[in-house]
């Protein structure tokens, strides 16, 4: 199982806008499927995010901290592809958690055991999205106000958005207006000394 970063952005509350972070209508649909499989422990810890970290790959499976991760390019495709992705990466907890302290293969017998159980079957054994992936340096660099933390960038964000330490240092994990990441070098390696501006998003 990989272990990776945490989530380090977050976004304000407005549906239209939570582009990042957990996913409470996938969670409620993962631990549905849990429950159905009598994986009930399982089932109450599961939780799903959106993790723009993910670059190539389409999900990420934590069985420590039994968490899903979901790449956000994933709503480039369609509603199928994401349930197939949640139910691939789901498969990998449960084959685990159904093997106790044994250690599965990532993509072994227990895990196709797990897909078929969860309604797929002849599951791709990789994590590739649907759709190719160029990968590129970041060219922008964003800054927190508050605690200084950079935020590399392939691409501009277009949306508000604030350091997650930050927003839950001071405002209880929401959207926390005195910690939106501010644009401070863009491609050309250009330091900006100026805060961001709106045409800068
Ligand atoms: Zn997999
Ligand atoms: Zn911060």
């Amino acid at each position: 199982m990989q272990l990776f970063k945490q989530l380090d952005l977050t976004f304000p509350a407005a549906p239209a806008l939570v582009v990042l972070g957990r996913d409470y209508a996938l969670e409620a649909k993962a631990r549905e499927m849990l429950s159905a499989l009598e994986a009930d422990a399982l089932a109450a810890a599961i939780q799903v995010e959106w993790n723009a970290r993910l670059f190539s790959a389409a999900g990420r499976a934590d069985f420590r901290r039994k968490l899903v991760s979901l790449n956000p390019r994933l709503r480039e495709h369609d509603a199928a592809e994401i349930d197939r992705t949640l139910r691939h990466e789901v498969a990998h907890l449960l084959a685990q958690f159904r093997a106790g302290r044994r250690r599965v293969a990532p993509h072994g017998t227990e895990w196709r055991k797990a897909c078929r159980d969860l309604g797929i079957t002849d599951e791709a054994r990789t994590h590739t999205l649907p759709f190719p992936v160029h990968r590129r340096e970041p060219r922008f660099r964003y800054e927190c106000p508050c605690c200084g933390k950079n935020f590399p960038r392939v691409r501009r964000i277009k949306r508000a958005i604030a350091c997650l330490d930050c927003c839950r240092k001071f405002n209880r994990g929401k959207f926390y207006p005195s910690a939106q990441l501010r644009l401070v070098e863009n491609k050309k390696g250009l330091s900006l000394s100026r805060p961001l501006r709106k045409k800068d998003l």
